[in-house]
């Protein structure tokens, strides 16, 4: 079986600031795909992007596209379509574990922002992994 890696890079989008990171899809099988994530937002934002963009490389696969840009803007989540959604689960449940997440909650009674320091990630995240969990209980 082929391994399958991906290259990741941070860079200023100096045009396209708005833009949060996004994925390059191979060319050819040969290829590397490749994640590029905005130099200049904070580590937890960065980490969370590069989860999300591995999501979309792992479920959507595409060879009809080239690239894959993405804003990761929680307030817009109304608006997100499936695969938005399904990348962000799948970022979510990658940089919080469940068993762990239980834990740390458990231990902290429920303390949200102690969770997402821990975990380094957002409050958001939190929040949409504990709605997520309890959707699929
Ligand atoms: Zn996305």
């Amino acid at each position: 079986m082929q391994r399958r890696c991906v290259e990741v890079f941070e860079s200023k989008f100096i045009k396209h600031d708005n833009i949060d990171g996004f994925l390059e899809y191979p060319k050819k099988s040969t290829e590397r795909p490749k994640i590029y994530l905005n130099k200049d937002r904070p580590t937890q934002r960065k980490k969370f992007t590069l989860a999300h963009e591995l999501g979309h490389f792992i479920l959507h696969n595409s060879a009809k596209r080239k690239y894959r840009i993405d804003n990761l803007d929680y307030s817009q989540s109304n608006k997100e379509t499936k695969e938005e959604t399904d990348a962000n689960y799948f970022a979510a449940t990658l940089l919080v574990p469940e068993k762990k997440l239980r834990s740390i909650l458990g231990l902290s009674k429920g303390d949200i922002e102690f969770a997402a320091e821990y975990f380094g990630v957002s409050k958001p995240v939190i929040e949409n992994r504990i709605k997520w969990l309890q959707k699929n209980k």
